[in-house]
């Protein structure tokens, strides 16, 4: 198989072999070419490049075509094409951009849920182009991953403060106690598994006729030795072949002929437990960023005073609403006084009669009661994740502000944003407004 050029709209790669008389021809042919039909290449953007050749010839094919030399990898449709494995500066591009997106004013001034939705569509960006394509280094993965998670919890593009949740958890679906973040590394493989499987299937694509002519020819890919003179890339596809029992039965990945890269990727992370809240998070129609802190609740990681004196600070341990007991997640939520007779209007306003419990007690029924009708248990839950979000930010508030807001003006304004969360839900709108 001679491939002897590739064009791609208005570029054009020409292929030859690497001595004087073969570039002598192809320039004169192409130079005919040029005069006949008028198209001429643009000299200052045309480059040759080089594979094998001595410096002799080098320099006497540079002095007949009079481009400039060029260097591997060279950018095509912004991505670097290279023989070799990429490398860390190469990749640095890709961090720089998501760098450069994360400090626009805009992304500075979301919340943490605002943060997480913007996380997700960069890390969608990453896999749609580059995790495609690409066996992407470990180390750019992870250096992507640390932009994206100092972002998440510091709203910075500097990779310092450290993370409320690991981002292993982040990943997790949902009922699994994550918020479904791409795992790059596992989506990386599963890509890289569907060009094995396109090169397995001897799909009818350039790329693949030209490995099998070259390397593979006759032999079985699933059993044949890594051809050791192939690209790194190709290798790197072919070795893709351990992670093929993993996947288990490949035929049931394929749906209408292609394979099926989320159905892969769940495979191939593997199967996951159910966390005892996911109901509470999975099916939650509160605000995101109410959901987010009510998450991270569950999670028993919201920055109360105890833990922050167990980290060494000397900050005052006192619970800022009442004055007179250490700040601690089952105080706040809800042995405190005033934060219990928060919940309690709100259980109250919804016709709930019972004695406020501990925190995972409370949670406990929100989760698990299920002969509740359901607009009573979607607005329960939603008024969980809004009545933990009202009560940590009122406390912030309190401690860094100095700002009080009175009780009953808080418990107004989580019904009202109730009320607007669900004003396009005929059922839950005509609910809350029975109550
Ligand atoms: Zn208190």
């Amino acid at each position: 198989m001679g491939i002897t050029h590739l064009c791609f709209a208005d570029d054009l790669l020409l292929f030859a072999r690497g001595d004087e008389s073969s570039i002598r021809l192809l320039h004169d042919k192409f130079s005919l070419f040029s005069e006949a039909s008028g198209l001429k290449a643009n000299l200052a953007k045309s480059q040759v490049y080089f594979g094998g050749v001595d410096d002799n010839t080098k320099a006497t094919i540079l002095s007949i075509l009079g481009y400039e030399i060029g260097e591997l990898p060279f950018k095509y449709l912004g991505l670097p094409l290279s023989t070799k494995r990429l490398t860390i500066l190469q990749c640095k591009p890709l961090v720089n951009k998501i760098t450069a997106r994360i400090t626009t004013w805009m992304a500075k001034c979301l919340s943490y849920a605002g943060r997480l939705q913007f996380v997700k569509a960069m890390l969608f960006g990453v896999q749609a182009y580059w995790s495609q394509l690409f066996f992407m280094p470990k180390k750019i993965i992870k250096m992507v991953e640390a932009v994206c998670r100092s972002y998440m919890w510091s709203g910075e593009a500097t990779i310092a403060k450290k993370a409320i949740i690991a981002w292993d958890k982040v990943c997790l679906p949902k009922n699994a106690g994550g918020m479904n973040l791409l795992n790059l590394r596992i989506w990386n493989q599963v890509a890289i598994c569907k060009l094995l499987w396109a090169l397995s299937q001897k799909k009818d694509r350039l790329w693949i006729t030209w490995i099998y002519t070259c390397y593979i020819k006759n032999q079985d890919i699933h059993t044949m030795d890594s051809p050791k003179q192939a690209a790194w890339m190709i290798r790197k596809i072919i070795h893709m072949r351990k992670h093929w029992q993993e996947l288990g039965n490949i035929d049931s990945l394929i749906i209408g002929g292609k394979f099926h890269l989320a159905t892969a990727y769940k495979r191939l992370r593997g199967a996951v437990e159910n966390v005892a809240w996911n109901k509470l998070i999975c099916y939650n129609i509160a605000e995101p960023k109410h959901n987010f802190i009510l998450w991270v609740n569950l999670h028993g990681k919201l920055r109360t005073k105890d833990m922050l004196i167990k980290w060494g600070l000397s900050v005052d341990p006192l619970c800022v609403f009442c004055n007179s007991t250490m700040e601690t997640q089952e105080h706040l939520f809800f042995d405190c006084p005033f934060t219990k007779g928060i919940w309690q209007s709100m259980l109250n306003w919804q016709q709930w009669d019972r004695r406020i419990q501990t925190w995972s007690v409370e949670w406990g029924r929100v989760q698990t009661e299920i002969t509740w009708k359901r607009p009573r248990k979607v607005i329960l839950r939603a008024s969980l994740a809004t009545v933990v979000y009202s009560i940590w930010i009122e406390r912030n508030k309190r401690i860094f502000q100095h700002k009080i807001t009175p009780r009953q003006n808080m418990v107004h304004q989580m019904k009202l944003s109730l009320c607007t969360r669900v004003r396009r839900n005929q059922r839950l709108f005509s609910y809350i407004n029975s109550l």
